[in-house]
């Protein structure tokens, strides 16, 4: 029996599976997700993971020790201590931006690859950053089957993005590559807004659906549903969110010479018939020469990325 662990800004979920058989995703046997926990030490995360863990194996009737391996997809960014991963997420570390993001809590960091190598012995743990781990799940069973060249997007609370060239996923020196989220693609009128991670006007800051409400005050929700229904001034907003969405994939495939891009996360995949031929259409805008026969897709394992994500670490 394995576990996979899917770590983000607004929930935790803990999964349960057996090996796949290489055909498809393995067949989840326990599925269960809580909020993540933000209040008390640093220390409190990992606390509930392990907690969770013993929840998820008592419904199979097992203790945590009878786990063969356990995945982690964990939002980023990573910092290490002592060469072991912890995180520094802006929307779990209320520290980074300060007390104008009003997360409720102070941290910095938070500890995760110590407490849990400690409980669950090192080698049966794996870490990995969640858009990275979910490119792994995507090229294991999903839209980037068999593709060598190719990113997996997540637009989510955040903004994340994993990425393969040449047929290796890339990493760098803390496993952070991909964090696209933070960078920057232009300005919009007026004051740029503050990102969890404490850049001003970053990607993430403009289009995210933990900024939207901050930014327009509206929900992701509520402006895309809006724009569905026609309203003129939320599909003037929502056009605006995929050209900086549309630039952000057009400067990855400018950078990286991508073949195929998978898409994924609730803001996305709740929108997709609106927001995926606005983004294509972005995309073929520029520089045919490296654009042409691009391929922008919705995330083949759908709402259940972040599930398999975990597990895909194992394969
Ligand atoms: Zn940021």
């Amino acid at each position: 029996m394995r576990a996979g662990v899917d770590i983000g800004g607004t929930k935790v979920a803990v999964c349960l599976a057996s090996p796949s058989d290489g055909a498809g995703p393995p067949p989840l046997l326990v599925r269960m997700s809580e909020p993540t926990v933000k209040s008390g030490q640093p220390g409190a995360l990992a606390i509930q993971v392990l907690s969770m863990l013993d929840a998820a194996c008592a419904r199979q009737g097992l203790t945590r020790d009878k786990l063969a391996a356990v995945g982690v997809a964990a939002c980023g960014p990573f910092v290490r201590q002592a060469g072991l991963i912890e995180l520094a997420n802006p929307n779990i570390c209320g520290g980074l931006a300060g007390a104008p993001r009003g997360l409720g809590n102070d941290w910095t960091r938070v500890p995760l690859e110590a407490p849990l190598a400690h409980a669950l012995g090192q080698h049966r743990v794996r870490i990995a950053n969640d858009a990275v781990a979910a490119l792994h799940a995507e090229r294991c069973w999903g839209a980037l089957h068999g593709q060598q060249d190719c990113a997996y997007v997540t637009w989510s609370t955040g903004v994340g993005v994993g990425l393969c060239v040449d047929g290796r996923v890339l990493g760098g020196k803390n496993g952070n590559a991909g964090h696209a989220g933070h960078s920057f693609v232009g300005d919009i009128p007026g004051e740029p807004p503050l990102c969890g991670c404490g850049n001003r006007g970053d990607v993430e800051s403009l289009v995210a659906g933990n900024a939207l409400p901050w930014r327009l005050g509206q929900s992701a929700a509520e402006l895309l549903e809006a724009a569905h229904k026609g309203d003129a001034t939320a599909k003037t907003q929502v056009h605006v969110l995929c050209t900086l969405m549309g630039r952000l994939l057009y400067n990855m495939v400018a950078m990286l010479d991508l073949r195929r891009i998978s898409l994924g996360g609730s803001v996305f995949l709740h929108h997709e018939e609106l927001l995926l031929p606005l983004l294509r259409m972005e995309l073929s805008r520029y520089f045919p020469v490296l654009t042409e026969g691009v391929e922008l897709v919705s995330a083949g394992l759908g709402e259940d990325v972040g599930d398999y994500a975990a597990l895909a670490l194992l394969d």
